[in-house]
């Protein structure tokens, strides 16, 4: 099968998202059939439900040979390895991960939407996106930069400049 480059986002605000998000990297370095191409900065933004704790959000990129319901099996083993439990609609959580981009792909199946369905409207999936990927074009035809003119900021702010680091211990 052909390598695809896929683009994950990444949210926590549980349990030292920091933490939780680097070790979410790791744990997706170590996918099989798959290169872990490039990490963004974090960042940090408001939830969008009120009364919960600001999360912790990144994108990376990764170069994978995995069909994709293959790949988003993977991440959900991912964040119950460490410690998500599914109750409320957007309820608090230590890791969510959500395939953002597969490829050019435009995917409808009762499990994956992709492109996310909600994309467009997230400063902390496309500012993080435009740092690793200022040119990407979607699969509709527009680019990242278009999109964030129209985009609430939710409060967004860097976290870290530099996403080298990531990967080192703690
Ligand atoms: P949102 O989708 O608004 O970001 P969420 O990430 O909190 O909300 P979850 O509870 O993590 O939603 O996931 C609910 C379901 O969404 C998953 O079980 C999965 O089947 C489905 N889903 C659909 N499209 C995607 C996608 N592109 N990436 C990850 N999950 C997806
Ligand atoms: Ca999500
Ligand atoms: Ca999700």
């Amino acid at each position: 099968m052909n390598e695809i480059t896929v683009y994950i986002g990444l949210g926590s605000n549980l349990q030292n998202p920091v933490g939780q998000i680097k070790q979410a990297i790791l744990a997706l370095s170590k996918l099989p059939q798959t290169t872990l191409v490039k990490t963004s900065s974090l960042y940090t933004s408001d939830s969008l439900l009120a009364g919960q704790p600001r999360y912790t959000n990144a994108i990376v990129s990764i170069s994978s040979q995995l069909a994709a319901e293959t790949l988003l099996d993977l991440l959900q083993q991912i964040e119950h390895n460490q410690g998500r439990q599914r109750t409320q609609h957007w309820g608090a959580r230590t890791l969510d991960l959500d395939i953002i981009l597969y490829g050019n792909q435009q995917i409808n199946t009762p499990r994956l939407t992709v492109p996310h369905s909600q994309m467009e409207q997230r400063s902390f999936v496309l500012i993080p996106l435009a740092e690793i990927a200022p040119d990407l074009i979607l699969p509709n035809g527009r680019t990242i930069t278009s999109l964030l003119a129209h985009c609430p900021s939710l409060n967004l702010r860097k976290l870290t400049e530099s996403a080298t680091t990531l990967l080192e211990p703690n």
